[in-house]
């Protein structure tokens, strides 16, 4: 491996942000190696990414896939060291040789490597938006202490980040901010009536209108609990209190976020809908270097619209907001409840207006203490998770007996 070059973990190589980053990779040559590819089980995937990227290791995140992955490996006649589990991800994020870890993992289950990672003072590119919403005050005490840097991938945020002064989060307090305005493209049902919301297919809800993502977050972005998950990660990210952070719906997508001043000033970044450009940014900041994608032209922004969002048909939104009033528990508590119900979405063992109702129903349903550590924050997590999967046994086992 060739020192002059950065080297990088990509955390769930296999999926949408972390096809992006590895087309940047790609384009960028000169500039940068990958260090680490990992997934959860598309081993074929991997096993192609590892002949275009030479990492060093491969990953897989279920340990039941890893004799498989040694097999493929074998077959292949591919020189890679091949690990597996939460151990393989901390092993390879606190290696020496890494400078940036790329986290496009989906979900709670990336909240390990990240800390790991900032523990050994890395710098972490952080698309997977959950373990900052879980524990966004945690790793930034971590980053501090550590001296690890989070730079912030998801769209949004790095539109914040971009226009803010330059300096690197979380140092973020007496900036002047007076508001942060969070666009949101409103998903694949902005003009869907709520009678019709009830019908909606998964099929449907993971269309979205402007970007090609992973499913859990295509099923957030219809019920806009991508944009509640959002306004936390900016709370966090940015310190910025939940009223000083408003959602405009922009159905383009073109504007990724606004930041306000109290001298006046409001701050926007423009770019077309390709996670390519937020991934470019982090990876080279603070420099810019040329990348190969579509500018966005003055034919785009003279149709550029606004609105304001609506809560009754999307109440994910609000209850995001009233979990972030209620303190940590309540917001680690609706990201572990949402991951289980838009599982269960996704399965086909609800419909789409039920996330909503079954979000609501075990948020009111659930109390845990305010955690002190991360350790305390999977404790939550797990309780939350717990408590969801009864409300749904319950329904399930009542919706049963009345159809018996
Ligand atoms: P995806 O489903 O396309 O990919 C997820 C990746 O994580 C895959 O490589 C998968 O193998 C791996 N993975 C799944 N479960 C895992 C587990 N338990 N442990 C370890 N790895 C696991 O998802 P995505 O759309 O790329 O989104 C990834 C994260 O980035 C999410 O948190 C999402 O909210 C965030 N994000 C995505 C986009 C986007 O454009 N896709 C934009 C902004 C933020
Ligand atoms: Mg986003």
């Amino acid at each position: 491996m060739n020192k002059e070059k950065k080297s990088i973990v990509v955390l769930g190589s296999t999926g949408s942000v972390g096809l992006s980053t590895l087309s940047v990779i790609e384009q960028n040559k000169d500039r940068f190696e990958t260090f680490a590819l990992t997934a959860h089980s598309r081993i074929d995937l991997l096993i192609e990414q590892c002949h275009r990227f030479e990492p060093k290791y491969l990953v897989v995140s279920d340990p039941n896939q890893l004799s498989n992955l040694k097999s493929k490996i074998e077959t292949a006649g591919l020189d890679v060291i091949a690990l597996a589990g939460q151990d393989g991800l901390n092993e390879i994020v606190q290696h020496d040789f890494v400078d940036f870890v790329v986290s496009g993992i989906v979900g709670a289950a990336g909240l390990g490597p990240i800390h790991k990672a900032l523990l050994t003072g890395k710098t972490v590119l952080v698309a997977n938006k959950e373990p900052i919403v879980m524990a966004g005050d945690f790793l930034a005490r971590v980053a501090r202490e550590c001296e690890g840097v989070i730079l912030p991938v998801d769209s949004e945020h790095n539109a914040i980040f971009q226009c803010l002064s330059p300096l690197l989060p979380p140092y973020y307090s007496e900036q002047g901010i007076s508001k942060i305005l969070l666009t949101a493209s409103g998903g694949p049902f902005l003009q869907t009536s709520l009678a019709d919301l009830r019908n909606v297919t998964v099929a449907q809800a993971i269309k979205h209108p402007k970007w090609n993502m992973g499913r859990k977050i295509s099923v957030d972005s219809a019920t806009m609990m991508n944009k509640g998950l959002e306004v936390i990660e900016a709370h966090h990210l940015f310190a910025v209190p939940a009223e000083a952070i408003e959602v405009v719906i922009h159905p383009q997508s073109i504007v990724h976020s606004m930041v306000q001043y109290i001298d006046g000033s409001t701050l926007a970044q423009l770019a077309n809908p390709d996670m390519r450009v937020p991934i470019a940014h982090c990876l080279n900041y603070p420099k810019r270097v040329k990348l190969n994608v579509d500018h966005v032209s003055v034919k785009d922004i003279l149709t550029l619209q606004f609105q304001e969002p609506d809560f009754k048909r999307f109440p994910c939104l609000p209850l995001a907001y009233e979990a972030l009033s209620h303190g940590s528990a309540a917001v680690i508590g609706l990201n572990a409840i949402n991951e289980v119900i838009v599982d269960e979405f996704l399965n086909e063992k609800i419909g789409f207006s039920d996330i909503p109702y079954f979000l609501e129903a075990a948020l009111n349903a659930f109390e845990a203490p305010t955690p002190s550590s991360i350790e305390d924050v999977l404790e939550v997590d797990t309780a939350a998770r717990q408590c969801v999967r009864q409300i749904l046994m319950k329904s399930q086992t009542a919706e049963h007996g009345l159809s018996n």
